[in-house]
């Protein structure tokens, strides 16, 4: 394996393809400009425990991006990988800045309707876990302000295709009746719009386009809204005026309106006029109809055995199980080979690395690691440095160590030969390093990783 120490540091594959997944979520949420401004240019620095470590280029103003990004980006984070972490802004100077940088744009027009083209109703898959859903987005789809569903509220947890269904309503408004104007928007951008139009006195500006110039709004995770209590207001006389002129009103968000937290009791009050329904997490057989439907979508051809695999193996949010389709197409397509039953596990291993599983010990991970490189276990333990290999297996141990157990960098280091923790910090940096310039030996990590956490 390839151990050439690289000044520029680089984030490992897999932190790199979670934080893609993240700015995939993002992207749904956010305006192309706000995505370009304020999400492109930052870079995964660090997938930690507890916190995700991001860096930020010096022309970003980091307490902006933090106040007003940050809580999105931890929801998107956890919504693409399932991890609940902290996200921790850290300036970087090196960092290129990007030539066509403007300073901020302040709220200025309101930006045009910002729909995934993808989420369609054609696109959704059924199941029973989303049929009511599914059929009330239809039906407001179909007649807005119509139908005796205003507002409709859609709530469900993570991943399970509130966004999806939301933005389905949006396309097929603006495909099927001419003149709607239909206005999508999370409930954080709507926050930061209000906050914006307060300080360049916009916010006549805002209201007035809210109330006159809307057909359809569809407002997602309108749970961020919580303790922001002017906004709140703000929205409470939106709200009003467009549901007094029959225009439809649809929301999301992550729970049942009676268990939204820090939402005012008038504004939930409101929500409970029309009709509420959840999206509950798909069934196996859903799951399997989903993975056909976004293999089909990528042209990807999976063995019925690999589906059923799959969605046996991940059950967890439907946003997972298109990143496992999507990985496998990345890999099939960058090891010039078929997708195999050993691909999917090398891809389950690889995202569920965060669900529960068997926590190896510290004697597993040596041994596993001498066995790979053919040295003794006893060696890698000893205080002296030892053979290059020895010194590297040393290395991947700690590294391993690192991601599977819970053990803190001092104590890794204790565990071998009473070393300290910055040997523990290079070790970590290298492996990365390794990892990341060396697709065999990634492949090979992963695969003892796999191995230690599956039996
Ligand atoms: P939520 O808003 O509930 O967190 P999303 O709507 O963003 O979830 O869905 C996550 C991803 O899964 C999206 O890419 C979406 O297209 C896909 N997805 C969710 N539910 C379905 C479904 N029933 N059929 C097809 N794709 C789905
Ligand atoms: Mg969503």
């Amino acid at each position: 394996m390839s151990f050439e120490d690289r000044k520029t540091g680089t984030a490992p594959a897999s932190w790199v393809s979670m934080w893609t997944s993240c700015v995939g979520c993002l992207r749904d949420k956010l305006s192309e400009d706000i995505l370009k401004q304020w999400i492109l240019p930052l870079k995964i620095q660090e997938v930690g425990e507890s916190i995700l470590a991001i860096a930020v280029p010096a022309h970003l103003d980091l307490d902006h991006l933090s106040r007003v990004y940050g809580g999105l980006i931890e929801h998107c984070f956890h919504e693409a990988t399932g991890r609940h972490l902290r996200a921790q802004f850290r300036r970087q100077f090196d960092m290129p800045v990007p030539s066509n940088h403007s300073p901020a744009v302040p709220f200025s027009s309101l930006p045009s309707i910002d729909l995934n083209p993808g989420y369609t109703f054609e696109e959704f898959v059924v199941g029973s876990n989303s049929q009511f859903a599914h059929s009330a987005a239809l039906a407001v789809a179909k007649e807005p302000g119509g139908s005796r569903f205003n507002p409709l509220l859609i709530y469900g947890g993570v991943g399970l295709g509130k966004t999806h269904l939301l933005q389905a309503i949006g396309n097929h408004v603006l495909r099927e009746m001419e003149g709607k104007r239909v206005r999508y928007i999370t409930s954080e951008a709507f926050y930061r719009e209000f906050v914006e139009s307060i300080q360049h006195n916009r916010i006549n500006e805002m209201s007035s386009f809210y109330r006159h110039e809307v057909d359809v709004l569809l407002m997602d995770d309108v749970q961020f809204l919580s303790g922001k209590d002017r906004t709140q207001e703000e929205f409470f006389h939106i709200f009003n005026a467009l549901h007094q002129s029959r225009k439809q009103i649809v929301l999301t968000s992550d729970a049942p309106p009676g268990e939204l937290k820090g939402l005012e009791d008038r504004l939930v009050s409101r929500f409970q006029w029309g009709l509420f329904v959840d999206i509950q997490a798909p069934d196996r057989e859903t799951r399997e109809a989903i993975l056909r439907r976004k293999a089909q979508a990528q042209n990807l051809n999976i063995s019925e055995d690999i589906i059923s695999y799959l969605a046996e193996a991940i059950d967890s949010n439907i946003r997972i199980l298109e990143g496992a389709v999507r990985q496998l197409l990345l890999q099939a397509s960058i090891q010039h080979a078929d997708i195999t039953m050993e691909l999917a596990e090398e891809i389950v291993n690889r995202i569920g690395s965060h669900q529960p599983s068997r926590r190896p010990t510290s004697g597993d991970i040596t041994t596993m690691v001498a066995g790979y490189f053919e040295v003794e276990a006893d060696k890698i333990l000893e205080q002296g440095r030892g053979t290059k290999e020895v010194a590297q297996a040393r290395q991947l141990a700690m590294f391993i160590m690192k991601e599977l157990t819970s053990s803190s960098l001092k104590s890794i280091g204790q565990s071998f030969g009473g070393r300290d923790h910055s040997t523990v910090v290079h070790a970590i940096k290298t492996i990365e390093k390794a990892m990341e310039k060396d697709d065999s030996f990634r492949k090979s990590v992963d695969a003892i990783m796999g191995k230690l956490t599956s039996k």
